[in-house]
């Protein structure tokens, strides 16, 4: 049969047929006998018959929709406009809040061809008419004006089969694609049920007017239907239907060829519980014996799941022909129980690979969703938190709202490992797909090998998560093809080095998914270098060339320094300038920072910084904030530090236990915390930079000031910080405030940039050692901190007159070391060392 290259509706509209039909409609509309219900009101005077539509027709939804047939899904869906009310009013209708309670906003002519311009302009195959039977003169009405706009897109007549033959030859030559209903063939079924005890004879009378006008199925190359009918059957309990008979009469008096969709799907809605008969779902039985009917001797029918899109097969007395389905899968060739499995819904399994932040790193989980017949729910395990379960409500408003089906089954979604607590919305997307993967909708497949990560808003759109770029990570490491991400984390997860395929929305995957994936996403996110950001420099600080110096050295060596001084003396505008004189991130640290904000949801939106990470929290923070904690731990303060600076301004405000809960990251570079879920370890190699007062006051020292504070204060506030802490700090560097002639001194300052090249000189020498001073291994010390028999003898006077500690010797011979590097020489000199013990007045002894 030749294929239709435009719709029949065009060449009326040429010959000018079209118009004069549309022309006449306000007519039919003033004695209303649309249909069967012959209710004779004028509608155009805003009376209402039974369909309890007037003038204008009523729109509840537009939309693709996914769930259709598939010859009228194709790749860019069917485009649905689905009228409100009904002319039949069934009491089991499924849609019954659109077709008895009306919901819907009335429509003129030009919003309804708006509606069919845009369906067509978001790449649907059709337009697809739901409910149209009491509607047809406004959508005659409406056409031309639509051919005027541009509509090229065949109609389809989605109706419930209850319409008059006059009405229908109306539609002769505009409707390319008819699909009743026929959901009766006794007519006391059709009176208890539908009001209509003339159903039956309608609908034959209708379907033989349908089929005269198109023929049978015809699909073009892509298997997209181009024309004829299709004729749906719902199967309801106690063969209430008639199957039988409906199924001999398509096959003997409509076409062998007929296609049919016989669907597995009622549910009993509405009033439907108020007859026994039809207050259940169907049974296996029942489905199976419907579905042998197609088998009978001379009929050749087209039959495709409504729960299984893409399986569409067609069957026949003399055999079996198989035919590709959309998606390119082989189906099904007969009738077994295996393939009548999907329809039944007895179990339908799938599996969806997804991951979550775990410190971080990624947990991988495996999403398993297990859809089958009972009553309607949908339940998650796998110790999902309360985020993870709300889930279900998303995700059905997602599908929904993406046009595709959400059918009434028993849906059961596990999170395996099921003994590791799940948080967040990044299972969205992942639940979503296996949903629809075990519906039918998504073929299983198509999304093996793929990671899939993302939270889902009601609209169907896929939002940004946490640690992103730690999943793509993960998929890397396990040889996944790739990732399926928010189009948002796309370029952290491409820092991977996998396959990204970013998403916008539900509908975009599922097309993906249905066709075949787009190229990966290869940009990498913009980087923010040092240069491009504007840092404070130490150039702004007059004076303090004895801090400025120590701050150089801390930079250099990786080590940690305490300010001390009055207030006012600018310990705070030192510590802020330090990551002006820091070297940029290396990539592997690069990378280690991104995977930390991302995992904290922390990255923002702009371009990534290379600069080191700068934190200063404030004196409040809790010891959780400071460390990391949670029911399954998040990075606190000191990670977010990690490869940068962590900043404690008035360092005894802190809570104790906080500061007592630094000294064993400050030692390992990381920090292990333990909960019931599980023991997680984040890096936290970081610089600490302390600043406090002397005392309560702050004046104690002061060259002009007195201090006020009792010896009870004084030593009160000197416990606060404990002396192993302090001893963990390399460099004690005193701040005096700057004297009045400083200030008016015109001597230049040097700027952070030239520091930052001698810094970057001397950890380059570091780097080829192995490691940052301030980590030198103490098995190490002795060989690459050496030192010349001068600054021995330096060395042990200093020991000697200070007490030094084994600890605070040690830190001695690290910062000398730096010093040394500095001043670009292989040994430690007496000078050097000299320069070093300066910064080590120990806390309580300068105070004194
Ligand atoms: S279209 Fe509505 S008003 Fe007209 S006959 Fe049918 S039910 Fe009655």
């Amino acid at each position: 049969m030749k294929i239709m290259s435009e719709p029949s509706y065009l060449a009326l509209y040429r010959s000018g047929e079209l118009q004069k039909r549309a022309a006449r409609v306000t007519a039919m509309l003033e004695c209303c006998r649309v249909c069967p219900r012959d209710c004779r009101v004028d509608r155009t005077r805003g009376k209402r018959g039974y369909c309890r539509t007037g003038r204008y027709a009523s729109v509840a939804s537009i939309g693709p929709h996914f769930g259709e047939e598939a010859p009228l899904v194709g790749f860019g869906g069917s485009g649905t406009i689905f009228f409100s009310s009904c002319n039949l009013l069934c009491t089991f209708c499924q849609n019954y809040e659109i077709s008895h309670f009306n919901e819907g906003a009335e429509v003129q002519p030009h919003e309804l061809v708006d509606m069919m311009l845009r369906l067509e302009r978001a790449g649907c195959h059709n337009i697809n008419l739901v409910t149209p039977s009491h509607v047809v003169p406004q959508i005659l009405e409406a056409l031309p004006l639509a051919v005027e706009g541009g509509l090229r897109l065949p109609l389809v007549y989605n109706t419930g089969g209850y319409d008059c033959v006059e009405t229908l030859k109306l539609l002769r030559g505009v409707v390319d694609i008819y699909m009743p209903d026929f959901k009766f063939w006794d007519p006391g079924a059709a009176k208890v049920f539908c009001n209509a005890p003339d159903y039956p004879d309608r609908a034959r009378a209708a379907i033989r007017e349908m089929h005269s006008q198109v023929g049978d199925l015809v699909t073009d190359s892509r298997g997209v239907a181009v024309k004829g009918i299709l004729v749906r059957h719902l199967v309801m309990p106690e063969d209430t239907c008639g199957t039988a008979e409906i199924m001999s009469f398509l096959a003997s008096e409509i076409s062998p060829d007929t296609s049919v969709n016989i669907m597995d799907q009622y549910y009993p809605c509405y009033r439907a519980c108020e007859d026994r008969r039809i207050s259940r779902r169907i049974t296996r039985g029942e489905y199976a014996r419907a579905l042998s009917r197609l088998r009978m001797p001379g009929s050749r029918r087209s039959v495709r799941h409504k729960c299984g899109t893409g399986v569409f097969v067609r069957t026949s007395a003399s055999g079996v022909l198989g035919r590709k389905n959309l998606t390119g899968r082989t189906p099904s060739l007969s009738w077994t129980p295996t393939a009548e499995k999907g329809m039944l819904g007895y179990t339908m399994i799938a599996i969806v690979h997804s991951a979550c932040p775990w410190g971080t790193d990624a947990l991988g989980v495996v999403v398993e969703v297990d859809v089958h017949a009972g009553l309607p729910g949908f339940s998650i395990v796998g110790l999902p938190d309360n985020v993870v379960k709300e889930s279900r409500e998303r995700i059905r408003s997602a599908i929904i709202n993406s046009g595709l089906e959400f059918p009434p089954r028993r849906i059961t979604v596990n999170l395996a490992p099921a003994d590791r607590k799940k948080e967040g919305g990044v299972f969205d997307l992942p639940i979503c797909i296996a949903v629809l993967c075990a519906l039918g909708i998504v073929p299983q497949e198509r999304i093996s090998g793929l990671m899939f990560i993302g939270e889902l808003g009601l609209d169907g759109g896929v939002r940004p998560v946490r640690g992103a770029i730690s999943a793509a990570f993960l998929a890397g490491k396990q040889e996944f093809r790739g990732v399926v991400c928010p189009e948002t984390n796309a370029g952290e997860a491409a820092l991977s080095g996998v396959k990204v395929w970013p998403v916008r929305d539900i509908k975009e995957i599922v097309q993906y998914l249905r066709t075949s994936l787009p190229d990966p996403y290869t940009a990498l996110p913009p980087l923010k270098e040092p240069g491009e950001e504007a840092l404070p420099d130490l150039a702004d600080i007059t004076g303090q060339d004895l801090s400025k110096r120590a701050l150089e050295i801390a930079a250099a060596g990786g080590h940690n320094i305490l300010f001390l001084g009055p207030p006012g003396a600018g310990k705070s505008m030192l510590a802020k300038r330090m990551p002006s004189i820091l070297p940029p991130l290396s990539r592997e640290e690069f990378l280690e920072c991104t995977r930390i904000y991302s995992a904290a949801g922390r990255l923002g939106k702009g371009p990534l910084s290379t600069s080191r990470p700068f934190r200063s929290p404030h004196h409040t923070i809790s010891d959780a904030g400071l460390i990391g904690g949670g029911s399954i731990p998040a990075p606190g303060e000191i990670t977010l530090s990690h490869n940068g600076v962590l900043f404690l301004d008035e360092l005894p405000e802190f809570r104790r236990s906080a500061l007592e809960s630094l000294r064993q990251p400050l030692e390992e570079g990381s920090v292990t915390i333990s909960r019931a879920n599980g023991v997680l370890s984040f890096p936290a190699r970081f610089q600490l930079i302390g600043a406090m007062n002397p005392c309560p006051c702050g004046f104690l020292g002061h060259p002009s000031r007195e201090c006020r504070c009792t010896p009870t204060q004084l030593s009160r506030y000197r416990t606060r910080v404990s002396g192993p802490l302090l001893d963990r700090i390399d460099l004690h560097v005193w701040v005096d405030p700057v004297d009045a002639s400083q200030v008016l001194s015109r001597k230049s300052a040097s700027a952070s940039s030239s520091i930052r090249l001698r810094v970057e000189k001397a950890r380059a020498v570091q780097e080829e050692r192995g490691c940052l001073n301030a980590h030198i291994p103490e098995q190490k010390i002795e060989k690459i901190c050496r030192i010349d028999a001068q600054a021995g003898k330096l060395l042990v006077q200093a020991m000697k007159t200070w007490s030094l500690s084994m600890r605070g010797f040690k830190r001695v011979m690290k910062v000398a070391r730096s010093i040394a590097d500095l001043d670009g020489s292989p040994d430690v000199r007496s000078d050097h060392l000299a320069e070093a013990l300066q910064y080590r007045p120990e806390l309580a002894k300068t105070l004194s």
